[in-house]
């Protein structure tokens, strides 16, 4: 071998090594990142789960499942309605957040996709919930002022998360945004 075979194949080990380098980098960037994207949809979840969304929940969920007429438990409606819009709020705050995560996915299977589908699991259950919830919130709030609550851009967010989840079959398609079917709704509420 010459002088100039040898130089030839350092040059190629050296780029070699310069482009393993780069593979090593992109992968350690990859999994930071997507350790980042976790982090982001267990916040999310969390936001729901705990603080003033949870008390809130409480009170929503004590309308929810706490009957019509007199046998149903009072209700301090200023409480009820705050609860109401905090619950709507972190909803919002949620598909916010899952749109910026879906953002960034190209196709299904992409390992990015793995941040949605796990915030998705963790809280189609929860939007089952209240998609029922939320509507006989509303209904009661409706009885007992007489008037309708003015929710229209506050309701938009959880509507948006609803057919999302729904359309990834995560969701019995059964639920409408703010609408109860009644004896067509899936909620155990009716089974009481
Ligand atoms: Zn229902
Ligand atoms: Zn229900």
């Amino acid at each position: 071998m010459g002088a100039d075979d040898w130089s030839a194949l350092a040059g190629v080990s050296s780029t070699v090594l310069a482009l393993a380098a780069v593979v090593v980098a992109l992968v350690a960037f990859r999994s930071e990142h997507q350790r980042a994207r976790f982090e982001a949809a267990r916040a999310l979840h969390h936001d729901l789960t705990t603080g003033e969304v949870a008390a809130a929940r409480k009170v929503i969920g004590s309308l929810h499942y706490g009957g019509f007429g007199a046998a149903s438990a009072p209700v301090d409606w200023n409480e009820a309605l705050t609860s109401y819009f905090t619950l709507l709020w972190c909803f919002e705050r949620i598909e916010a957040g899952r749109t910026a995560l879906v953002r960034g996915v190209v196709r299904s299977g992409d390992p990015r996709s793995e941040a949605v589908d796990y915030l998705d699991a963790l809280v189609a259950w929860h939007i089952a919930e209240y998609a029922c919830g939320f509507a006989i919130a509303r209904r009661k709030f409706a009885d007992a002022s007489a008037q309708e609550v003015s929710d229209v851009d506050s309701t938009s967010g959880f509507s948006r998360l609803l057919l999302a989840l729904q359309e990834r079959g995560l969701v019995d398609r059964a639920y409408g945004a703010g609408i109860c079917a009644g004896a067509g709704c899936p909620c155990p509420c009716h089974q009481q």
